[in-house]
């Protein structure tokens, strides 16, 4: 995801202005002004670049910078809350109530992803105990209403549409009929799309909505329009009352800044984000894990949610203490390894933890991932505690290592690389030290 590479590239901006001796409005522009390369090249919008090193400028005191408090804090701070402030448009969308009837309408052009969306977002409320059903309103591209049938036959989900009827709208109001009589309490109605915005999509759009009375518009952008995004989003705004943003394609190429200017524009919230083609490849979006992750920060609200759901109560500040001394043994690494195990989609987990890469768990190839996991956990079973309790690699002498991989029926070369592995990780680890887990919600200690 480039939107990787703007948070790097605005952790360098921030590192280079906080090596600077003096800090001074020349020091501060030039930051600002790498800032706001990096946020272009994403695509986000100039006009919202622009306002927003305004904002930054104003709020950053070059006097209390000066004066010696932390200038990368303060600064990266301020960075932080400015792009909270455009992704959140500061009212929460409408969420769909369990048992009471609920009509979702998605819109976007052809190709966004549309369809895919639908069924992602009914099976994700389905999971979590909706009774939600879909409605094919696409009577433009053919082979819409197969698509949905298939996707929703897959995820054992009702679904309504017609072959041989022409009126979306009447397809529309008959769908949301049926499924009311049928008790479902989230009728998802996918609407068609065009090659390009035109009339007559903003005029069919206008009309389903006007004939369902949606309690919810979800506008789906596909992530790699780049700078078209604010002028799309907005004009889809303009025809139809868009409540929420669901950005796709997140795991290709794009550039993401896309879905800054989205908010922007429609002054809605992004609630997901689709990830792959997939079913589950759907992530509910919550703003300020996201701009921690972009700026590098670590999202430390995920990965104490996930801890919470995993470590055993009586573990976690056991862990957590653990963290912030920056003392790692193998003994530690076991346990981790035990905890991500346990915690699945072990990609997403570990780049949750700050300063991890994805080198021990390439996104794509987690079954891999946990099978050298495990072959891991042997070798180390077949170690003494004073191995796994030692933080001092230089313990492991080849005597040692030799054993250890007689004792575990693995080659000595596995061992190495395991010892190796743990040295890696080690090194990251150490630069958590001191650090102070915040509260959930709260951006990540510098
Ligand atoms: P629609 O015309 O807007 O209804 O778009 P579709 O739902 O048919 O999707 C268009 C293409 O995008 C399909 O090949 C989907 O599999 C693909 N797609 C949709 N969402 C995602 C996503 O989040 N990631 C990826 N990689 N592909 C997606």
């Amino acid at each position: 995801m480039v939107l990787a590479q703007l948070g790097g590239s605005i952790s360098r901006a921030l590192q280079q202005m906080s090596n600077a001796t003096i800090i001074d409005e020349k020091v501060l522009n030039e930051c600002l002004n790498e800032i706001t390369r990096a946020l272009l090249q994403a695509d986000v919008q100039f006009k919202l670049v622009r306002d927003m090193t305004t904002n930054i400028k104003k709020i950053v005191n070059l006097d209390d910078l000066a004066a010696g408090h932390n200038k990368r804090r303060i600064i990266q701070q301020a960075v932080f809350n400015e792009l909270c402030k455009i992704l959140d448009p500061g009212k929460p969308s409408f969420t769909p109530k369990k048992g009471k009837p609920s009509v979702v309408m998605f819109v976007g052009l052809q190709g966004s992803g549309k369809t895919t969306t639908c069924t992602k977002y009914a099976y994700y409320h389905q999971k979590k105990g909706w009774k939600p059903a879909l409605v094919c309103a696409d009577t433009f591209r053919a082979g819409a209403f197969d698509q949905l049938k298939q996707n929703a036959t897959k995820a054992k989900i009702p679904f309504y549409g017609s072959y041989t009827e022409s009126d979306p709208v009447k397809i529309a109001v008959d769908g949301v009929e049926t499924f009311k009589k049928e008790n479902c309490d989230l009728i998802i109605v996918d609407t068609s799309g065009r090659h390009k915005q035109e009339a007559a999509l903003f005029e069919e759009m206008r009309q389903v909505a006007e004939a369902t009375k949606p309690d919810l518009v979800i506008f789906v952008m596909d992530s790699s329009i780049g700078q078209a995004a604010f002028d799309q989003a907005q004009a889809f705004k303009q025809s139809v009352a868009v409540g929420a943003v669901i950005v796709t394609k997140m795991d290709g190429h794009a550039k993401g800044g896309g879905a800054l200017s989205a908010v922007a524009a429609t002054k809605s919230p992004v609630i997901f984000i689709g990830t792959g083609e997939h079913m589950d490849e759907f992530e509910v979006f919550d703003v300020k894990p996201f701009v921690s992750r972009l700026l590098g920060m670590g999202d430390w609200s995920g990965f104490m949610d996930k801890i919470q759901e995993v470590v055993p109560m009586d573990q976690q500040p056991e862990l957590l203490q653990k963290l912030s001394e920056g003392h790692f043994t193998l003994r530690i690494m076991y346990e981790q390894f035990q905890n991500i195990l346990k915690m699945g989609p072990i990609g997403q987990v570990f780049s949750m933890l700050p300063g991890f890469s994805a080198e021990l768990m390439p996104k794509g190839r987690e079954k891999e991932s946990q099978s050298k996991i495990k072959r891991y956990m042997t070798m180390m079973d077949s170690m003494t505690n004073e191995e796994l309790d030692s933080s001092n690699p230089k313990l492991m002498t080849d005597s040692r290592i030799m054993r250890i991989a007689r004792g575990s029926g693995r080659q000595v070369q596995e061992v190495m690389e395991m010892m190796e592995e743990y040295k890696r990780l080690a090194k990251i680890w150490s630069k958590m030290k001191g650090l102070k887990i915040p509260k959930k919600g709260q951006m990540s200690a510098l």
